[in-house]
């Protein structure tokens, strides 16, 4: 949970809360009216990071590239891990830090690192570090699932717990970091786990900076049981039984073959947790 409170957190924001506060911030233009717009085959791109120059690596050309080329591999990789494959293309803006913290830190109550509605924001850096790259894979979740899903809710631990499972798979990691099963084995002991019902918000948005930490962490954990439990195949099958289904229940029976309360049930034995 540490690394929540220490980091930014990278969120789903209901578009709906989020259409007038969005439209007003887009409709000044940005940080200074000057969004640079650049294409790929499935992202377009606007950045207003407070780059000296256009030209050479450290100008804003290479770095609007090097964004789109992570995008891209980034797209890929949501394609063959969990057979997402957004059609439409997705709008990704990536603000100047202190502005971004300006216009958006109202809408948590935890600092956020990037989140989605309708488009990606990202709190931009100057140079495409790898935390740059976690959230652009993270918000290309909440992006791909909007895109197959258009009006349907999910539940942030859903939504949050896919995105956090595939930016981790994309860095290369498998399972829960020793730091992160101290902090879960802590809330256990402390009874302070969330059922996932607490967690079935569209979004964590309103929760305190300890509470969101332990609620995404959770989120992650849970979908990183099922992954262990029953594979990755088994989760694509569950993600598109629910775009299809729209049911979460008949997606757990269909892709687990039992419903989400016993799914959830073993989620919290393999945490330690007595019922
Ligand atoms: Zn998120």
């Amino acid at each position: 949970m540490n690394r929540f409170v220490r980091h930014w957190v990278h969120c789903f924001v209901a578009s709906l809360i989020l259409v007038p506060t969005l439209a007003s911030a887009i409709g000044n233009a940005g940080a200074d009216g000057r969004f640079e717009r650049r294409d790929s085959f499935h992202f377009t791109l606007f950045q207003d990071v407070d780059l000296d120059e256009s030209g050479g690596l450290r100008g804003s050309r290479h770095f609007e590239q090097q964004v789109l080329n992570r995008l891209e591999g980034a797209y890929d990789l949501l394609d063959s891990l969990l057979s997402l494959r957004p059609e439409r293309k997705i709008e990704v803006y990536v603000w100047d830090a202190q502005i971004f913290d300006a216009r958006f830190a109202g809408l948590f109550r935890f600092p956020a690192a990037g989140f989605y509605g309708g488009a990606i924001h990202i709190r931009g850096e100057e140079q495409v570090t790898g935390r740059l790259v976690r959230v652009l894979h993270h918000e290309l979740v909440h992006a791909a699932f909007d895109a197959e899903a258009p009006r349907l809710s999910l539940p942030a631990w859903m939504n949050e717990g896919v995105a956090e499972w595939f930016e981790a798979r994309a860095m290369g990691k498998r399972g829960l970091s020793k730091g992160e099963q101290n902090a879960l084995a802590n809330a256990v002991r402390q009874g302070a786990l969330f059922s996932l019902a607490d967690l079935s918000a569209p979004s964590f948005q309103a929760f305190a900076p300890k509470a969101a930490g332990l609620a995404y962490l959770q989120s992650y954990a849970f979908i990183d049981y099922l992954v262990q439990a029953h594979g990755e195949r088994d989760l694509v099958q569950f993600n598109s039984a629910v775009i299809r289904s729209r049911s979460l229940e008949r997606a757990a029976r269909r892709a687990y073959r039992q419903d989400l309360e016993s799914l959830e049930r073993g989620f919290r034995r393999s945490l330690g947790v007595r019922s």
